[in-house]
């Protein structure tokens, strides 16, 4: 995957991904900024206007992010497990809270990175409008 700034002058998508910008107008407006988490997309770009209602990344984000997640929260837990011998209690006070925050932050990054290569690759749903 091609993560450096294209011939088009475009940021590159990791930056646009993890900035949030728009794939048009590069603002930093594809996610809602009412939505508290800051996860759901805004409906249009406030700069440029495009409409971002037209994108579907579906299940994409989670599907990308279940394994990788789940493999880091149990290495680390397993990591603790055997280096410190923690009460189970504790190991659910830190792990819970620690893959809710890493869920929340890497989803976000994903999403706004699938809606980005569906917008450079001009990837529409079947049978929608063009
Ligand atoms: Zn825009």
């Amino acid at each position: 995957m091609d993560t450096s700034s294209n011939e088009k002058g475009q940021p590159g998508l990791a930056k646009a991904a993890l900035f949030g910008l728009c794939p048009k107008c590069h603002a930093p407006s594809l996610f809602d900024s009412r939505n508290l988490l800051h996860v759901r997309f805004a409906g249009k770009c406030g700069q440029c206007g495009l409409d971002y209602t037209g994108f579907n990344v579906g299940d994409g984000p989670a599907a990308l992010l279940i394994i990788p997640i789940a493999a880091l929260i149990i290495t680390l837990a397993l990591w603790l497990d055997i280096a410190a011998n923690p009460p189970f209690w504790l190991q659910v006070v830190i792990w819970v809270p620690v893959t809710t925050i890493i869920t929340f932050i890497s989803i976000r990054i994903i999403k706004a990175g699938l809606l980005i290569i569906e917008y450079r690759r001009d990837a529409r749903e079947a049978g929608g409008k063009s």
